[in-house]
């Protein structure tokens, strides 16, 4: 197996991560994973609307797991880098198959940023400001297969087939 280790300041990840929409444990329907940790009581909880099933996550190991496959995820424990949410570690609702991977993202804003993302037709390394990626360490840190060109009709159709499972 496989595990990709990822820097704790990696942009790409936490910019993304106030939102997860997952895969309802209950009712299969999707659900929202949300950090209320603006409120008076900090709570992340996943709650789902088409069911009414709400949960409050409990942290049991304090730390950060970073791992590429969600079996080294252990329960109670901040855990990313896969297709689960960070907490409960729920599956993801947007998912796709996609030139033998799996593409994934956390929420709409995480799929329209890979949709424009992979759309720039001058998206290597000539990134600049005024094409609106201000961070290029946010666009280093997708893989290889994702930012090869052969690959990006099969990726449009894929990111479009994520965006009809947004309700
Ligand atoms: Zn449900």
């Amino acid at each position: 197996m496989t595990t990709d280790r990822f820097n704790v300041d990696d942009f790409y990840y936490w910019s993304f991560g106030d939102e997860f929409l997952v895969v309802c444990p209950k009712c299969s329907a999707c659900a929202k994973v949300l950090d209320f940790s603006g409120q008076p009581d900090p709570t992340i909880r996943l709650s789902c609307l088409h069911c009414s099933h709400s949960k409050d996550w409990e942290q049991l190991r304090p730390g950060v797991t970073f791992a590429s496959s969600s079996a080294l995820f252990d329960p109670g424990v901040i855990s990313i880098g896969s297709a689960v949410d960070w907490y409960f570690h729920e599956p993801l609702w947007l998912q796709e198959a996609c030139c033998g991977r799996n593409l994934w993202a956390y929420n709409s804003r995480h799929l329209h940023w890979l949709r424009d993302f992979v759309g720039a037709k001058l998206r290597e390394r000539t990134i600049s400001p005024e094409h609106g990626w201000s961070n290029q360490s946010l666009a280093s840190r997708l893989p290889k297969w994702f930012q090869e060109k052969s690959n990006r009709e099969a990726i449009l159709a894929a990111l479009k087939r994520m965006e009809q499972r947004l309700e």
